[in-house]
């Protein structure tokens, strides 16, 4: 059974093309022949380990290149209409899905729609139409306290520098970054969420784990004009391909770049 499942792994996909097929074919059944030759579980003969120069420049422009090609155009998936509205549905989308967050979203902002209106609500209501985003009672808070700040401290505008951003309840770098790149189209930062880290780590643009100090890492070897597409790449990649639990490599646009220990399939 469970060579059955590794050969399963192992089939190279219908969608690539018929010369890359044939060599995946080729490279898999070469693969095989080797594992049964030498009694070893196939699985063991997948190619993984460190690449030889990670951060080369060729290297690193080829991911990037491969990333802008697959997802032409991605951009954030939480839904909204102004900055007010994507730091509030960025602050609640710690912790759970951008699907969860765009249901709760549409009734908060219609009862809600500014600052103002917010800072004014009745906490036990918003914890109500928040509810379904997790730890709601904390996230009320948050939402609420930033539409305070942002009036009380910004007119009721959402600033453009991280520093004045992180002085909002509940926002991090990350939600600075993630509001000042997809609303103003300011590259202050790379996003760094749990699909960016995993994926960095996994192609060997980062050894940390630590989002802060990946996030200096990526900054170093991704030019400061694809740091905003960047991140929206990598996190659809993540969510679609990427997994954390399971990897499509077979289906996957970087494969031939990714010699991570996490593969699931192996062209080389
Ligand atoms: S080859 Fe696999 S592990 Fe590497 S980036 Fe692609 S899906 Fe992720």
């Amino acid at each position: 059974m469970a060579t059955a499942k590794k050969a399963k792994a192992l089939t190279p996909p219908q969608t690539l093309k018929p010369a890359a097929r044939k060599a995946a074919i080729e490279g898999v059944a070469a693969e095989k022949a080797r594992a049964i030759a030498a009694k070893e579980p196939v699985a063991k003969k997948i190619k993984r380990g460190k690449t030889a120069k990670p951060l080369a420049p060729e290297r690193v422009t080829a991911i990037l290149d491969a990333l802008r090609k697959t997802y032409p155009n991605v951009v954030c998936a939480l839904t909204h209409r102004n900055a007010f509205e994507l730091t509030i549905a960025t602050i609640l989308s710690a912790q759970t899905t951008d699907v969860g967050v765009n249901k709760a979203t549409p009734q908060l902002f219609k009862l809600y729609p500014t600052p103002k209106a917010l800072a004014a609500a009745s906490l036990p209501e918003i914890e109500e139409l928040i509810h379904n985003t997790g730890f709601y009672r904390a996230k009320a808070k948050n939402i609420q306290g930033a539409a305070r700040v942002l009036v009380e401290r910004f007119g009721g505008k959402v600033p453009q520098t991280v520093a004045e951003m992180i002085e909002l309840p509940g926002v991090a770098r990350k939600t600075a970054n993630v509001v000042l790149g997809s609303w103003y189209g300011i590259a202050s930062g790379v996003v760094v969420d749990t699909h960016v880290l995993r994926l960095s780590r996994r192609l060997e643009l980062t050894k940390n784990t630590d989002p802060v100090k990946v996030e200096k890492d990526l900054q170093k070897v991704i030019p400061q004009d694809r740091w905003i597409q960047f991140s929206h790449e990598l996190i659809h990649h993540g969510r679609q391909v990427c997994s954390a639990r399971k990897p499509r490599c077979v289906d996957c646009s970087l494969e031939t770049l990714c010699n991570s220990v996490d593969k699931t399939w192996s062209s080389h």
